[in-house]
């Protein structure tokens, strides 16, 4: 390994142009292997970042040990924890401009979503600054005026926190904030394929005053820097957010060592609309709801759930508003929405649709390529009418600008298709009747229920799945908990011998 002074250089456009790498116990180290980062608007080469070894995913993990058990963040003053996020926030807010162009270039995204990435960021980090201020504990009663009983809380330790591609920024801020706050050290492992803000956000998090080993950051291939990760007897956490898989796998890979883990996995969320609901307002965002980001949204609303009388009017309104929408690369400000991320990706929401088509789905609109760009990995708005839940199109997480369409009678049909999921992460209900939504909110089995919209989520609020879509929750004071112990601290103030066993004299 040797040192380097960079982090990621940036030309005058904005540009990355010199190899990103890893950083490692509070220095900029170079690897001798590396890969290509690419641009999903064009295909081309964007820059080269270093590959993690196993040897630096070790140092790695070392120096964030090391780092733990010295207390050198643990130990600081929360005042002084809590005022380096802020220092964070800001850093972000002055380079926000080239962090979303970067974040544009690297996962297609349009630059629009990618400002708004960086804001929604910058609210997470101001928001676990204020938490980072502590709290007391909890004085428990424990029915014996000579004991002081205290519940306590304290960091995790090493924090292992994977992330992926879609919003590599922003979920990797839903990690590092809460685990800063809380007084744990990490080790980052972004996606392969879109490491760049990861890059820049550890530049921020080191300028801000970070000390050497709270924050290490390696780059490369799941089976590697993160497998290295989950399987460590030193890390005491794994935070992922990713596939279904992945998640399962690293669920079992933990066990081993009996680590703490916390999965935010996919999701294939309904969007339910009755037919009393502001037509106009749901039809609007169920559009946002599913194509935003080329449907590259765990939240994503792919089945459109719509009560039998205005189902026809809607699809056709639906259909004729999605083959307007303007597909372009990220930094084109016309672009209304991007590329998927990869020539991969690509391949398996093309390999999806088909699926749905020998499902016997029936396509309205789109189920191709853009015709006019074949360069980048751009895919036309989608939607499949005629959908059920035996069918894999409905069930099964697409991640790309599909949409099926399911339809019901009844309330009670509605809330049934709304949890005919194996996944549990997000669903709206659109009603002017608020009692019926607040009843149909209450039996959807997902982490979020959003009511006449569909997509906000709040630093305040938790977020998370049910069933499949993960355990723990990420956000609010839950996503704080999450890299916490708690711990129970009693005190006898008046110890007298309890003369206990038999063979004691005074028995
Ligand atoms: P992925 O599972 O392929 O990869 C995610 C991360 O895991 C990457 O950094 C990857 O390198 C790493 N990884 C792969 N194999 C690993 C292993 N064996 N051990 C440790 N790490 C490993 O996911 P993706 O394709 O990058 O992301 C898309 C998925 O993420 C979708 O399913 C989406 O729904 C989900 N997602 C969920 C949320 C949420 O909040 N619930 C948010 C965003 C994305």
């Amino acid at each position: 390994m040797s040192s380097a002074d960079h982090q990621l250089a940036v030309g005058a456009d904005g540009t990355p142009t010199v190899a990103g790498t890893l950083f490692i116990d509070g220095s900029w180290v170079r690897s001798t292997g590396s890969r290509a980062v690419l641009n999903p608007a064009d295909g081309s080469r964007i820059c080269d970042v270093d590959e993690a070894t196993d040897d630096h995913v070790k140092a790695a993990v070392a120096a964030a040990r090391t780092a733990f058990d010295e207390g050198v963040w643990s130990s600081a003053p929360p005042s002084e924890r809590s005022a380096v996020l802020h220092r964070v926030a800001d850093l972000l807010q002055a380079d926000r401009a080239l962090i979303a162009r970067i974040e544009t270039l690297d996962t297609g995204k349009t630059l629009r979503e990618s400002e708004i990435d960086v804001d929604d960021v910058t609210a997470v980090f101001r928001y676990y600054a204020a938490l980072a201020l502590g709290e007391p504990g909890r004085l428990v009663d424990a029915g014996d005026p000579a004991v002081v009983s205290r519940v306590v809380h304290e960091p995790v330790g090493v924090c292992a926190l994977i992330g992926p591609w879609n919003y590599p920024l922003l979920q990797i801020s839903w990690k590092i904030a809460p685990a800063l706050a809380a007084g744990c050290t990490a080790v980052l492992k972004p996606s392969e394929v879109t490491p760049l803000t990861t890059i820049v956000l550890v530049g921020l998090l080191h300028e801000a005053g970070v000390p050497a080993g709270v924050v290490n950051l390696v780059l490369g291939s799941g089976a590697v820097a993160g497998a290295g990760l989950v399987s460590s007897e030193d890390v005491d956490l794994v935070s992922f957010t990713g596939g279904l898989e992945t998640g399962r796998a690293i669920m079992r890979s933990a066990a081993d060592t009996v680590k703490k883990v916390a999965l935010e996995l996919g999701g294939k969320n309904p969007n339910i609309v009755f037919a009393d609901a502001d037509l106009e307002a749901a039809l609007d965002t169920a559009l946002t709801a599913v194509f935003l980001h080329a449907g590259q949204v765990c939240s994503a609303g792919t089945r459109l759930i719509l009560q039998d009388s205005i189902h026809d009017e809607f699809v056709a309104a639906f259909v004729k508003r999605a083959g307007r929408i303007r597909i372009g690369p990220g930094l084109d400000p016309d672009s209304e929405m991007p590329p998927l991320v990869s020539a991969q990706h690509l391949a398996k929401v093309e390999n999806h649709v088909r699926v749905g088509l020998a499902e016997g789905a029936r396509l309205l609109t789109g189920g191709s390529r853009l015709a006019e760009n074949q360069s980048g990995y751009y895919y036309r708005p989608t939607v499949f009418v005629d959908c059920s839940g035996d069918m894999r199109i409905v069930q099964e997480e697409t991640f790309g600008p599909i949409v099926t369409v399911e339809r019901f009678t009844t309330e009670e049909e509605a809330v049934r298709l709304g949890n005919d999921t194996r996944y549990g992460l997000a669903g709206g209900v659109w009603t002017s009747d608020r009692a019926r939504a607040h009843r149909v909110a209450g039996r959807l089995r997902h982490g979020t229920v959003w009511i006449n919209e569909f997509g906000p989520y709040l630093p305040q609020a938790e977020w998370g799945g049910f069933k499949l879509s993960g355990t723990g929750r990420e956000l609010g004071p839950s996503g704080l908990a999450e890299y916490q112990e708690a711990k129970h601290v009693y005190e006898n103030t008046a110890p007298a011998a309890q003369h206990w066993f038999s063979g004691d004299a005074k028995r």
